[in-house]
């Protein structure tokens, strides 16, 4: 059989990109494999030139029309969305992890026996069991904007932090209690810069709840502009990251 070359002549740089962007569309699986191919030609044709002072035989690519380039890849599916790469992580860990690792799962059926409480925050730079190298079972975890731990209450109902303690100490006997505070902790930031005794903060119209949940650790607001007195914000955030820890495990004790 006659390939196109012999019946058509060269093939055309704008054809063989509209072939490619086709291809995409209906195998998008193959990208990876595209993308290494195209790396290779691109460093073999720069050889070519680098070493032909001629430059000739290199063709000017002609670009794919602007609206046909733009339709096919729109139609190209594109990285997966944030859930979907999730779920592709979800079941990774079952098949790489979970399913292999039956010492470590087995006793973890029937119940869980972590020696350590850890409190964070809620930012997603600082997951504990990521950050630490802690296997499932190994600590308890609450998180919440900026690792604060509320003054005991007796009042109301909607004691998240207290419920956890409760369960950790009494219930599974932790035997640590770990307060983890982060540099560049957006709640420590906006607790220092906003005016603590100013309105409370709104959204819309509705009430925005941060203020009041960064109240609490408005003493160690109060301590790092003691002690930061005249410094620049970065120095006082820094302090007040720590100060805050403080705070909290003052209010847990
Ligand atoms: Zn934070």
């Amino acid at each position: 059989m006659a390939s196109r070359a012999d019946t058509e002549g060269p093939v055309k740089y704008d054809e063989a990109q509209l072939k490619l962007l086709s291809l995409l569309v209906s195998k998008p699986e193959l990208k990876d494999a595209a993308a290494t191919k195209l790396a290779a030609v691109a460093e073999e044709l720069e050889k070519t030139v680098s070493s032909d002072t001629g430059m000739t035989d290199v063709e000017a690519p002609v670009p794919v029309p602007r609206s046909v380039h733009h339709e096919l890849l729109q139609k190209v599916p594109e990285e997966p969305s944030p859930i979907k790469k999730l779920k592709n992580g979800f079941v990774g860990f079952k098949s790489h992890y979970f399913e292999k690792e039956s010492d470590l799962f087995e006793p973890l059926k029937t119940g869980q026996s972590p020696k350590v409480f850890i409190i964070a925050c809620c930012d997603s730079r600082v997951s504990p069991d990521t950050i630490m190298s802690a296997s499932p079972g190994e600590v308890f975890t609450l998180r919440n904007i900026a690792n604060l731990v509320p003054p005991m209450e007796e009042a109301g109902k909607l004691h998240s932090t207290s419920a956890a303690l409760e369960y950790a100490v009494l219930h599974l006997k932790v035997e640590h209690i770990i307060v983890k505070g982060h540099r560049a902790c957006g709640g420590i930031n906006a607790l220092m810069t906003s005016e603590p005794d100013a309105e409370p903060a709104t959204i819309n119209g509705a009430r925005s709840y941060i203020g009041d949940w960064m109240a609490i650790a408005a003493p160690a607001r109060a301590k790092t502009l003691e002690e930061c007195k005249g410094k620049d914000l970065d120095t006082q955030l820094r302090y007040c990251e720590k100060e805050s820890v403080n705070n909290s495990q003052r209010n847990h004790i």
